[in-house]
């Protein structure tokens, strides 16, 4: 095949960047470009490229093109299944561990702000693999954001219980109230049924979840690590080359810096993360917590 002209290649290369710009505004993330010559801002976005196309390292977010609406469904382990979510509106990724507790993690939006049938789809998906709403038997939320969480009451209306990190200040009602409003939802409410601190282990039966607080992104976010499997849950963290927001209320770059650092220390086999496509292989995880270091927070 003839090699493409640089014309052609610049051409697709500001394609690429103007539908990265967008779609990444569409979701909680921040995405950085970087060119030989050094970093360039996007405004809020820096987005990561090398040269031209020929060259550009495509993130996850762009790969999400070319998958269907079901494309994201993926059955990781024998006891882990990933719903990664692929519409263009927000919404998160959504896990499924199967111990004697079937445990869904962050079932995400009911409807998205394209008014995208977000839980008829996850509900789907998992029916596809032999789930119904009714299985699930504990819900976690990674934090009380509305694309996490809003789900979780409809799911709970069967007899699932809601797991959140312990808010000793009233944090996560606060926050869905003011980040219902600001992406012009309805009030999202959760009840929780029980709540979950540092250093937890929960006995899922079969599968075990330790439980890490990773304030930062938000002030109730929780990672999920199951050792057995060296599988990490990190809600919005960190995604495959990128970290979460910082600027809604309760973030902070530097506590986020300081968890991130302290996942980084983790054997991990498999990073499932809140938003865009897992990572996988122990050296991609390394080398997804060396890049992010570096790029976010200038540590080499
Ligand atoms: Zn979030």
């Amino acid at each position: 095949m003839r090699k493409p002209s640089i014309a052609v290649e610049e051409y697709l290369c500001i394609l690429i960047l103007a539908y990265s710009i967008y779609y990444s505004s569409r979701r909680g993330q921040t995405i950085r470009f970087y060119f030989e010559s050094g970093n360039v801002n996007f405004s809020s976005h820096m987005v990561k490229c090398r040269n031209l196309l020929s060259r550009i390292k495509i993130n996850s977010w762009i790969l999400v093109l070319n998958k269907g609406v079901d494309g994201g469904k993926m059955k990781l382990t024998p006891n882990i299944y990933c719903y990664i979510w692929q519409g263009m509106g927000n919404n998160c990724n959504t896990y499924l561990f199967v111990g004697d507790t079937i445990t869904l993690i962050d079932p995400g939006h009911i409807k998205n702000e394209r008014q995208e049938p977000c839980l008829e789809r996850l509900l789907g998906a998992m029916a596809k693999d032999g789930f119904k709403a009714e299985d699930v038997g504990l819900i976690i939320l990674t934090h009380a954001h509305p694309d996490h969480c809003e789900s979780a009451s409809v799911i709970n209306a069967g007899s699932a219980k809601i797991a959140v990190h312990r808010d000793k200040d009233g944090y996560a009602k606060m926050i869905l109230e003011q980040m219902s409003r600001l992406f012009g939802l309805k009030p999202v409410e959760i009840t929780p049924d029980s709540f979950l601190e540092d250093g937890d282990i929960l006995h899922l039966g079969g599968i075990e979840l330790n439980v890490i607080y990773t304030p930062g992104h938000s002030s109730d976010s929780i990672s999920l690590y199951c050792e057995k499997e060296k599988t990490l849950i990190t809600g919005d963290v960190i995604f495959s080359g990128s970290i979460g927001r910082t600027d809604f209320p309760g973030g902070s770059i530097d506590i986020l810096k300081q968890s991130i650092e302290r996942l980084s220390k983790l054997d991990v086999e498999y990073l499932l993360p809140g938003h865009m496509d897992i990572v996988s292989s122990k050296s991609n995880v390394q080398n997804n917590f060396t890049m992010v270091k570096r790029m976010f927070f200038g540590i080499s």
